[in-house]
Order: C-alpha cells, then sequence, then structure tokens
C-alpha cells in the first residue's frame, strides 16, 4: 500500500522553505506517493503581520505554481489547500481567503496564543521562561478547541505545537486534550498526524499517542502531513505516522476534494 497523502507542504512564497511545487512534487512521485496536498502559510489581514508567510499579493501565485505542478505530475493528485492561522477575530478573513479560490481544505493551525507570542518561533523562547508550563498549554488548547468549534476548517494542524521546545506541565492534560477533541468531533473536523515533530527539540509526532489514541476513541477522523519545507521532507516519518494511527485503531485517513471529505483505507 502506498502512503497516505501528505497534506501539509510548504512552498518559497512562505519566506522560509526551499523547493518549488513541482520540485516537491518530483519528490513524493519518486517515493510512490499518489497525492499530496500544499498547505503553505497563508496571508494575513496584514502583509507586515510577521515575516513568515505569502503576502496577499502572492496568493494568486501561489495557485498558479500548484498547479503547474499538477501540469508537470499528471499521475500525481496534487490538492490546493492553505494552512490558515486562528486567531480570535480573523473568522470573517478566513471567510474571505475561503472565497478566493477552489481549495480542497483548510488546516487550522494555532501558532499564536496572542497577536505577538507564535509559541513555536525559536526567537520568542524567551516568552515560556516568564510563564508557567500549564497555563500556556491550557490557554493553547482553548484556542484550538475554537478554531475545530469554528468551522472555518477541515482539518486541525499540528494539536500539540506546545510541546515544541519541551516546556511539559506536571499537571495532566487529559481534561484539555478531551476538551478539544469533542469539539473537533462536533464540528466534524480532522486531526492531522504530523511528523514535524519528530525533527524539532520534542521528538515525537504532533499530537503525542496519547492524543492520537483519544481521538480514535472519539471517532474523529485523521490526515497526515509532514509540514515539508524543502523537498527531503516530502514524507518524511510516514512509515511512523502509520504505526502511531494504526496502532491507535485508526484504518481510515481522509481525502479533501473542494473542502468535501472522504475516508480512504489506510
Ligand atoms: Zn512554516
Ligand atoms: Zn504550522
Amino acid at each position: 500500500m502506498p502512503f497516505p497523502a501528505d497534506y501539509h507542504l510548504h512552498t518559497p512564497l512562505c519566506r522560509h522553505a526551499v523547493g518549488e511545487p513541482s520540485e516537491l512534487a518530483a519528490q513524493a512521485v519518486k517515493l510512490g506517493f499518489r497525492e499530496i496536498g500544499f498547505s503553505d502559510h497563508s496571508p494575513m489581514p496584514r502583509d507586515d503581520f510577521d515575516d513568515w508567510r505569502m503576502k496577499l499579493s502572492e496568493l494568486d501565485e501561489y495557485v498558479a505554481k500548484v498547479e503547474q505542478a499538477r501540469r508537470d505530475h499528471p499521475g500525481l493528485v496534487i490538492k490546493l489547500a492553505l494552512e490558515v492561522d486562528y486567531l480570535p477575530g480573523h473568522e470573517s478573513w478566513i471567510k474571505d481567503l475561503a472565497g478566493r479560490h477552489l481549495w480542497d481544505y483548510f488546516i487550522g493551525s494555532v501558532h499564536y496564543l496572542s497577536d505577538s507570542w507564535a509559541i513555536d518561533h525559536p526567537q520568542m523562547l524567551s516568552r515560556w521562561k516568564e510563564r508557567e508550563p500549564m497555563e500556556v498549554w491550557a490557554a493553547y488548547f482553548e484556542r484550538l478547541t475554537l478554531a475545530a468549534e469554528s468551522g472555518l476548517f477541515d482539518i486541525i494542524g499540528h494539536a500539540d505545537l506546545c510541546k515544541k521546545f519541551c516546556f511539559y506541565p506536571s499537571q495532566d492534560c487529559t481534561p484539555l486534550y478531551k476538551r478539544f477533541l469533542q469539539a473537533a468531533k462536533s464540528a466534524g473536523v480532522a486531526l492531522e498526524l504530523n511528523t514535524s515533530g519528530l525533527r524539532k527539540d520534542c521528538r515525537e509526532i504532533y499530537p503525542s499517542p496519547r492524543i492520537v489514541e483519544l481521538a480514535s476513541e472519539f471517532g474523529v477522523p485523521i490526515s497526515f502531513g509532514s509540514d515539508g519545507h524543502a523537498p527531503d521532507e516530502v514524507g518524511l516519518n510516514f512509515a511512523e505516522a502509520l504505526d502511531l494511527a494504526r496502532s491507535c485503531g485508526y484504518t481510515h485517513s481522509c481525502r479533501f476534494t473542494k473542502r468535501r471529505r472522504e475516508l480512504v483505507p489506510l
């Protein structure tokens, strides 16, 4: 069986990735993938919000590059998507983005706990040292739950990104996980198994086995993503992600087409 689709791939338009969509697609073909999806960091309402995403004026260029990859690799199914930051108050902006192209899916991600703190940004690491891990994790999962409930997303990305730098709470986080997963189940949102955590300090797939186990119990469907920011990251560690999914009882992953979901056997 080929690997499930790698639905989380970036492009140089976000200013911290290398390899054009066509090059990443070539790597996917080489690895035997049948399907991938580009989900680059979406524009913000203000281009100066931060410096790690495409500008709004580049959105059409992004779509054109994905379409070019489709023409270059007709045997590979290539989905058009965005990784969209969820911030409370951005709902109408996210709806505006959704209407601009024929997207296959939106990954809703929480990177920002406030307008000025992206918790996964290495340059903002000192902010972690000023706060209790549990306080941050609780605020993070609260925002993630709002993202799931918003109905704006098809997939929730890297659900425990707050573990990236290993600031772990000593308290039991199960209630936070359950609340989020209940919201995901009710809203019909999928959970992403994101292998990039294995390449970070936490050395673990996002989210943790505990969360994937609970997600399976709650009946939340899953998708897979490498969060690749370079051709050699396409499909990286998918065997581990597949093992994790299967060990938690998953038999299917999601496919999205123009924001409609179907289940595909693993
Ligand atoms: Zn990125
Ligand atoms: Zn992300």
